[in-house]
């Protein structure tokens, strides 16, 4: 029996558990849990971080009883692999073992008058000031103003700050230390790729900055050890037979490693919950002028050079699905979206911004809020349904154009996965919207892989050439540009007006 790669995929909107043969990538066993989202204020999303590790439970104790049932013996997985949602942040009781808050997501607004005062008190009021240490603009979007609130708001963490119980971490850590032991002596770290993610993290010393933490005055002792991307660090007391963490992934970078760019210049998009561009950049961290992010993309090896990469963020991507879904009851279940946008076969001069959470990339406005425009008596549930799959197109046509602008090199074909990428309307629509071809692998789960083959290579199980393009789950399917590129430009125009709408609603 070859040897088996595992991960833990905790995404924002599910949890994966996932197990690969090691040799050939193949996708032997999975299991999947939804996650539920709370709302509980305009603007704020929560997640509860015991339903969070209930939900990893779960999909490692269903995907070994399906192993068991395959008759594979669960000791042929070798490493397992953490990949996660990035930025959402957590702080828990070392002692208890209890959060002491749920966890605040992502794409959560609750921070946005404190974004709003440290960009006005800026030399400048530039958003930008704390980029050349952090890759990154002020924003509600990354961990320290996240935690700066639990500090502030939160009588239980502040009394666990006082009283040395405090642990902030954002998901990969509470998942590795809950796995690691817990209060038994879990372990308590964090990687590179997600460190770079918090505004605490210099990503050119690859070292909790203390200026920052002054300036977030978040104290440093309640923060995880910052690691390397692959290595050993630490075992699982629970599951029997399956043992070592040898990676931890923020879920772009396992994406980036899955889909084998590997090499300076290679990029990848991915579409879930939100929609990230990432250009892996090699050893140096490339500074935008166009509203891009620099990030960590990976560091395999305490000994090995870090990885950076330029990213574009887009926050509602399968977000306006899932809204359409549970809020609006358009569809009900996500994959219906594609049945009624294909019946509609054009938004008809319908505009959806869905600037839910602010606009992030290129923007970084977090006062934008979604707007739909150009109805009229003939627009229907179908129209809306396909401006919502255009409005995830138009998102990445903006970013992909910013990445283009940066790097001086255009993209020509965009590598795609991730959730939404089963439906292969937004495929097409995003072929003719770039006016480029955007191919699929035909194994949609590259952040897992990802994770999973690293974690292989870091145990020294002899995993397949990251380097080979020709392994089945990497055979593509093509989408090609099927309209005009002056047609595309109309939309795209028409696009960039809703947009400033969006931005500008309440003047
Ligand atoms: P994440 O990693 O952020 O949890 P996933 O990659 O699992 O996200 O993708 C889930 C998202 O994709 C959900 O927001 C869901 O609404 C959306 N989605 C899933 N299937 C489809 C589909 N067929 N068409 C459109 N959106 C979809």
């Amino acid at each position: 029996m070859d040897p088996l790669v595992a991960a833990i995929d905790q995404g924002t909107s599910s949890t994966r558990f996932l197990v690969f043969n090691a040799k050939t990538a193949e996708l032997i066993s999975q299991h999947q849990v939804e996650i539920n989202q709370s709302f509980p204020k305009e603007g704020w999303v929560e997640e509860d971080p015991k339903e969070i590790m209930q939900s990893v439970y779960e999909c490692m104790e269903r995907t070994c009883e399906k192993l068991y049932q395959l008759n594979i013996d669960v000791s042929n997985i070798k490493a397992v692999g953490v990949t996660n949602q990035r930025e959402t942040t957590l702080v828990w009781d070392k002692e208890t073992g209890e959060p002491l808050y749920n966890a605040i997501v992502w794409l959560d607004l609750r921070t946005q008058s404190t974004v709003e005062r440290l960009i006005s008190k800026a030399p400048g009021k530039n958003k930008n000031h704390l980029k050349h240490k952090t890759g990154l603009p002020i924003s509600t979007y990354f961990s320290a103003v996240k935690l700066r609130w639990l500090l502030d708001n939160v009588d239980e963490v502040q009394q666990a700050v006082l009283s040395e119980r405090a642990m902030f971490g954002t998901v990969d850590s509470w998942i590795i230390w809950c796995l690691t032991g817990g209060r038994s002596g879990g372990v308590h770290c964090t990687d590179v790729s997600n460190a770079s993610r918090t505004m605490l993290f210099n990503i050119h010393t690859m070292n909790w900055d203390p200026e920052l933490c002054r300036y977030f005055d978040v104290p440093m002792e309640i923060l995880p050890k910052v690691r390397s991307s692959s290595e050993i660090y630490g075992f699982m007391v629970s599951s029997a037979n399956l043992r070592v963490f040898s990676v931890c992934l923020g879920d772009q970078s396992a994406a980036l490693v899955g889909q084998m760019c590997l090499k300076e210049g290679q990029a990848k998009n991915t579409y879930g919950t939100g929609c990230f561009l990432l250009r892996n950049t090699g050893t140096k961290p490339v500074m935008s002028d166009h509203g891009l992010l620099t990030t960590v993309a990976y560091k395999m090896g305490k000994e090995e050079s870090a990885c950076y990469a330029l990213e574009g963020s887009v926050a509602i991507a399968g977000a306006v699905v899932r809204w359409l879904k549970d809020n609006m009851g358009i569809v009900k279940s996500s994959s219906e979206i594609e049945t009624l946008a294909a019946a509609a076969g054009s938004s008809y001069g319908c505009y959806f911004v869905p600037a839910f959470s602010g606009l992030y990339a290129p923007y970084w406005e977090p006062s934008a809020r979604g707007i739909i425009c150009g109805l009229t008596q003939f627009t229907n549930r179908n129209h809306l349904a396909f401006a919502a799959l255009e409005a995830v197109c138009f998102q990445t046509r903006e970013i992909l154009d910013a990445m283009n602008l940066d790097s001086g090199v255009p993209l020509t074909q965009l590598k795609v996965d991730g959730g939404m990428t089963s439906n292969r309307l937004l495929m097409q629509l995003q072929a003719d919207i770039l006016c480029m071809p955007v191919a699929r692998p035909t194994m949609a789960e590259t952040t897992a892989l990802g994770a999973a083959m690293a974690a292989g290579a870091a145990e020294g199980v002899d995993v397949w050439d990251l380097s080979v393009d020709h392994l089945p789950h990497v055979m593509r399917e093509k989408y090609e540009p099927q309209i005009n590129s002056d047609e595309s430009e109309y939309r795209f125009a028409r696009w960039k007006k809703a947009v400033q709408k969006a931005m500008n609603w309440e003047t």
